[in-house]
């Protein structure tokens, strides 16, 4: 195994480690405007940037310039456009969750349906705007990594679409476990490259899939899953999901005269819940709220991945962000219930707007989300995925304590379709007909 280009934790670059008071005293000021983010160097404040070798910083570099010279054109907007609307079903709707509210006695829930996209998640997003950049850049071959095997699919799909070849790193122990997506990925026609090293986990998918693209950084592109990794990805993979947000603010003051009250997300590497957050960052009076996933509590060391609440700013896959450390200054193991959840980091952006108080970032057990996801199937016959019903706990938690003409607006990323059967096995009391609500 060879060093890992990307992997790094150092904390070498001293932006990254910024003391508190010093980091507070810049927020105040450029909390005047939440303004154009990031900067020329894809810092949001003092997280995300690209703490990378300069090889694989010269590759981004490239990726960078092209995307902002590409998105900008016409013909890119335009195909994007009709791509979205005519393949993944956009808009998808916002809808009222009338018996789940009624239940609650509380504020009233509506579920922006992400769920309801070809492949059944937000992750459609920003794959088919990245498979459309590599097909603009002339690119020979996108390469990503993947864990639980989600973002392996939609940008397998993406790619399909496109007609670009595809090749997904995912760590051996994960390919025992996620069999219906490995199946997907091949039957889409891409390249899964099995990676043995190590943990066989997502770290090493990474530094695998990076060093691949480094081979030829000039015919290859990497395509990141989330809101992470080093400029320009953080700000891209947002852009391409922002459409999530400026949907759902105009189809909710269509609908109801006015901007909901609470928009909640959950938060892994956090792509979903910036794209809806993005639309609603400027409305100071509402309230953004990401949802970390508190495992078996976020007391108990690695059995959450809850990065926000417990983690310190570090640097982590070539950003800087809050990180979850161990007592050796590596990333710490971690655990979800939702698989899409379980990564120890997260997007700067969402390091940068937790530190200026513009989103608050609380978190729910795999108990509350096993119990959300029951109910929702139950009453509004909707199953939703584990990771987007961390959200709905949110929702369910807070509802109640809420006047009636309250308004929650919850991001539900994806269906739950891939969960039923782990659901069924682990928690068998689901099945039964008469269980609780
Ligand atoms: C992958 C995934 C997530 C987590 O990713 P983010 O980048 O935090 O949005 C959330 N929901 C679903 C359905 C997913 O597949």
């Amino acid at each position: 195994m060879s060093p890992s280009p990307i992997n790094q934790t150092s904390t070498s670059d001293n932006r990254s480690t910024l003391s508190p008071a010093i980091a507070d005293e810049q927020m105040t000021k450029q909390d005047i405007t939440l303004g154009p983010m990031p900067d020329a160097e894809g810092y949001f404040g003092q997280y995300g940037g690209s703490h990378i070798p300069p090889d694989l910083k010269a590759a981004m570099d490239d990726i960078a310039k092209a995307y902002e010279e590409i998105t900008k054109r016409q013909d890119f907007q335009d195909e994007l456009q009709l791509l979205q609307q005519t393949y993944t079903g956009r808009p998808s709707p916002v809808f009222h969750a009338r018996r789940l509210s009624d239940k609650l006695g509380g504020a009233q829930i509506y579920l922006k349906r992400e769920d309801l996209n070809h492949t059944g998640a937000h992750k459609i997003n920003h794959c088919l705007g990245e498979a459309l950049l590599a097909k603009f850049m002339g690119k020979k071959k996108v390469i990503a990594e993947t864990g639980a095997g989600q973002h392996g699919v939609a940008l397998a799909t993406a790619c399909a679409l496109v007609g670009i070849p595809c090749e997904i790193h995912m760590g051996q122990v994960d390919i025992e476990k996620e069999h219906p997506n490995v199946t997907k990925i091949r039957l889409l026609g891409a390249k899964l490259v099995p990676v043995t090293f190590g943990q066989a986990t997502l770290k090493e998918a990474v530094d695998s899939a990076f060093q691949e693209y480094l081979k030829n950084p000039t015919d290859y592109i990497y395509a990141i899953g989330s809101v992470v990794g080093p400029a320009p990805f953080p700000a891209m993979v947002r852009d391409f999901q922002s459409v999530v947000g400026r949907e759902a603010r105009e189809q909710f003051q269509k609908a109801y005269g006015k901007l909901p009250d609470h928009v909640v997300a959950c938060v892994g590497g956090g792509s979903n819940a910036m794209g809806i957050f993005s639309a609603f960052l400027e409305d100071r009076e509402v309230d953004l709220v990401g949802v970390e996933p508190a495992g078996h509590g976020v007391d108990v060391p690695e059995k959450h991945a809850a990065t926000l609440t417990k983690g310190k700013p570090g640097v982590l896959h070539g950003m800087a962000c809050y990180v979850l450390e161990d007592d050796k200054g590596e990333p710490s193991a971690v655990h979800s219930i939702a698989s899409g959840l379980d990564y120890p980091g997260v997007g700067p952006q969402h390091s940068y707007l937790k530190d200026i108080g513009r989103v608050n970032y609380e978190s729910a057990t795999d108990k509350e989300t096993v119990d959300a996801f029951l109910k929702l199937t139950r009453l509004e016959g909707i199953i939703p995925a584990l990771e987007s019903s961390h959200a709905v706990a949110w929702a369910i938690r807070n509802a109640p304590n809420m006047p009636k003409d309250e308004t929650i607006l919850v991001n539900l990323s994806g269906r739950g379709d891939k969960d039923t059967d782990y659901i069924v096995n682990e928690f068998p009391h689901v099945l039964e007909f008469e269980q609780a609500l």
